[in-house]
């Protein structure tokens, strides 16, 4: 979670976010005030910490009520692709806190399924399990639970980096694979995928398989995307 970064810009919204969204009453739990138990906390929690404090994105989800900034950044790539349609099937890979469950949710879908490692706070209208996404059957349990296949398959997942750059790059590398390859096996035809991608990875066997797979491949660098963070967005259209 590295990458929940301080804006260049506001987001160009398609659909302003107006109406409070669903489930966000848990957003910036916690936040707000002061760092009272700080001295059991790590360095980097720290630092983690004091920077979403001091940042407007954070603070404007806590103000209109979503559970992360990572709101902002799908809100942006659904205001530009349309992706998320009244009555969609949407799987949310890597979904804690919730943010883009609840940007979907808001925008008509039918049904959400997420996953994550860490517990996720209830958002009605969504489906959301703890489990690590790259044990064997967690694939087959989410797509038991939309009850057939999605429209739409996300991925912002994201490890806890180790520090090591050659062991960060192939955890990265891995995650986006494994979302790819379930998006790509999952997907009803004409379904669309996102994931999360950093510039300079070497992700060049996924994006040759999703190009053979999709109609479109494009990159995306959100507004809420921090402007010096090599954090970017793969977006798929059109699985054929
Ligand atoms: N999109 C989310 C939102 O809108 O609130 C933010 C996602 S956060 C950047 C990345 C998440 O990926 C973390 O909560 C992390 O626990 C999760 N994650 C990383 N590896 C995972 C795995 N193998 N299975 C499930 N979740 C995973």
């Amino acid at each position: 979670m590295s990458d929940d970064e301080k804006p260049a810009s506001a987001p160009q919204e398609r659909r302003r976010m107006v109406k409070p969204p669903t489930g966000g009453t848990a957003a910036g739990r916690g936040m707000g005030g002061k760092i009272k138990t700080a001295e059991k906390k790590s360095i980097s929690s720290i630092e983690w910490i004091k920077r979403q404090l001091a940042d407007p994105w954070s603070e404007k989800a806590r103000a209109e009520g979503w559970r992360s900034r990572a709101a902002f950044k799908f809100s942006e790539i659904d205001d530009r692709f349309h992706l998320v349609k009244r009555g969609s099937r949407v799987i949310d890979l890597g979904a804690a806190p919730g943010g883009w469950v609840q940007v979907c949710v808001n925008r008509g879908a039918a049904s959400v399924v997420g996953v994550d490692l860490l517990p996720i706070e209830p958002i009605p209208g969504s489906t959301l399990i703890q489990a690590d996404f790259t044990d064997p059957g967690v694939d087959q349990q989410l797509i038991d639970l939309l009850g057939g296949p999605p429209d739409l398959v996300l991925s912002d997942m994201a490890h806890n980096t180790v520090g090591h750059r050659q062991t960060d790059h192939l955890k990265i590398i891995a995650l986006i694979e494994v979302a790819s390859d379930f998006a790509i096996r999952t997907l009803r035809p004409g379904g669309h995928f996102v994931t999360k991608n950093f510039q300079g990875g070497d992700a060049g066997r996924v994006l040759a398989e999703l190009r053979a797979a999709f109609q479109e491949v494009k990159y995306v660098k959100p507004a809420a995307s921090r402007k010096g963070s090599s954090e970017v967005y793969l977006v798929a259209l059109n699985r054929k």
